[in-house]
């Protein structure tokens, strides 16, 4: 029988160790190679796209020799205006990327010896990179399951009987109930969305499925609708969980990684920010057969290419 993948050496190929001991100048160089592949590492300035460059090595900045713009390697990228060292960057993405059920703040800034407002502001920051790869407009093909589960809006019973209260009824839920909607290629990429109840679901496979594509879906009676689009596999979970090969299980298998993450690391996440753990989760279902060098490159890759976040830029000072 072949190895396991998450068990062979092949699985492998960046630890902590060498980070540390390959020291700030290489992490360095790995930004700059990532910032800009095209060059090879070599600064091309993002005003006027100028090669020409003056390196002021002390600050570990540059100057255009075109247009006297000056800049580092992270302006203008998600990690534009970051304090930490790039040795303690890369070491966070490494913890990151190994963390296959997702990691606590409280346990990343004990890792990293740093706040936790700043792991969290950096883990936001790192979910927002992962997105990018995720949320990318493109359609569904293939076999495509669909499914959803809700997170959130838990009622905790009163200490005394008396006092409980019935929790299915509307006026005591707490309107922080939310759906993760997830559609997943049988031998591809994981779409989620967040949503208020699963039925939106079908507009959602609409919107993102190829009209070729073949669907799966469970009993419930919002997936009829299903049928108008698509040629759909149904499963009655109330019966059967697999019925020859008509199932919903890598769309399952995804949201039991999420809930493990949300209930088991998190303790439950707030509803704004559910849509960037489920991006986050099905960014490491869609990489579970990727090693965690290669991992962690396409991390520094997708931050060097998004843009100076919106949300999390001065997160905190706004905060306060
Ligand atoms: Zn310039």
């Amino acid at each position: 029988m072949a190895q396991q993948f998450l068990l062979s050496a092949a699985s492998r190929t960046l630890s902590l160790r060498s980070i540390y001991k390959a020291g700030e100048d290489a992490a360095y160089k790995v930004f700059c190679e990532m910032r800009w592949p095209e060059t090879e590492g070599e600064a091309v300035c993002p005003r006027c796209g100028c090669c020409e460059t003056y390196n002021i090595t002390t600050r570990r900045k540059f100057k255009c020799k075109g247009c006297g713009h000056q800049f580092s390697v992270t302006s203008g990228t998600i990690f534009a205006s970051r304090k930490m060292d790039f040795v303690d960057l890369l070491a966070a993405i490494c913890l990151i990327v190994n963390a296959s059920k997702g990691m606590s703040m409280v346990q990343l800034s004990r890792d990293l010896d740093c706040q936790y407002k700043t792991a969290f502001v950096l883990a936001h920051k790192l979910r927002e990179a992962m997105a990018q790869e995720i949320q990318t407009g493109e359609v569904l093909e293939g076999h495509v399951e669909i499914d959803g589960a809700y997170f959130g809006g838990h009622i905790r019973p009163a200490n005394e009987k008396i006092n409980r209260v019935d929790r299915r009824k509307k006026e005591h839920q707490t309107g922080k109930r939310r759906v993760v909607i997830a559609m997943r290629e049988r031998e591809g990429r994981t779409l989620p969305f967040v949503g208020m109840s699963e039925a939106e679901g079908v507009t959602l496979a609409n919107e993102n499925v190829s009209r070729l594509s073949t669907m799966s879906a469970d009993e419930a009676s919002h997936w009829d609708l299903l049928h108008k689009g698509f040629d759909v596999d149904r499963v009655n979970h109330s019966e059967v969980y697999s019925d020859h090969g008509k199932h919903t299980n890598m769309v399952e298998s995804f949201f039991s990684r999420l809930r493990n993450m949300v209930e088991g690391q998190h303790h439950g996440v707030s509803p704004k920010y559910l849509h960037q753990y489920a991006n986050h989760s099905a960014w490491l279902e869609d990489n579970r057969r990727t090693d965690n060098g290669t991992m962690a490159k396409i991390v520094v890759s997708n931050a060097m290419d998004a843009p100076v976040s919106r949300n999390w830029k001065g997160y905190w000072q706004r905060a306060a």
